[in-house]
């Protein structure tokens, strides 16, 4: 079993996300950051890739087991847009408010605003683990005209959950993670982590 993981994110909202989503497993959870570890290079054109190169970067780093997140907001309209460009979709440096409005603008001739955000979680036990454990969640929604809410971080003002009718910032953090695409694949990450012996 495992007894210390590392966060390999600097994203302040997805660590927080992690913090409470992890509790239930009563290990030590450490950020990246606590180790003064870099954040990794993004090169990969899918998410698993991504997610396997931050996670092998973090443990490299620490010598400790890390796990990674590689997610993004997918349009139905736009396949791939912004897809694994999400955090820079308008361009450096990252502003959360200018992806947004970039979204809205690019979404204004397109009358298909169905959405979904997808996660890949990548768990190595090790830098050169030949088995990384690998959970993956997606959440359905819809892109608002006007920001909602605010909670969350990135594209949560704009993306309309289709089962509450709430956007995804004006959702608890509990209820987020009930629903969200990084909720759904930690609880999957779990369970592969409680089989590990
Ligand atoms: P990356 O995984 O670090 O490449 O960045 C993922 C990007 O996708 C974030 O910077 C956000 O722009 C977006 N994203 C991923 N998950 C969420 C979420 O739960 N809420 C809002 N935006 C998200």
């Amino acid at each position: 079993m495992l007894n210390k993981l590392v966060i390999a994110s600097g994203n302040q909202g997805k660590l927080a996300e992690f913090q409470s989503l992890l509790a239930p497993l009563n290990i030590e959870v450490l950020p990246q950051s606590h180790f003064n570890v870099s954040e990794a290079a993004e090169p990969h054109c899918t998410f698993i890739e991504n997610a396997l190169a931050k996670a092998r970067h973090a443990s490299l780093a620490t010598h400790l087991p890390a796990l990674a997140d590689d997610s993004g907001l997918c349009l139905e309209a736009l396949p791939g847009v912004p897809g694994v460009h999400s955090a820079y979709f308008a361009g450096e440096p990252r502003s959360d408010a200018k992806n947004n409005a970039h979204l809205m603008s690019v979404l204004k001739q397109h009358s298909n605003r169905f959405a979904y955000y997808y996660c890949c979680l990548v768990l190595v036990r090790k830098h050169d683990d030949p088995q990384p454990l690998i959970a993956e969640g997606v959440w359905a929604g819809s892109i608002l005209k006007k920001p909602r809410g605010a909670g969350g971080f990135g594209y949560d003002p704009i993306f309309l959950d289709s089962i509450t009718g709430k956007s995804a910032a004006e959702l608890t953090p509990e209820l987020k993670n009930k629903l969200s695409h990084r909720g759904k694949a930690m609880r999957k990450m779990l369970q592969l982590i409680q089989q590990l012996n």
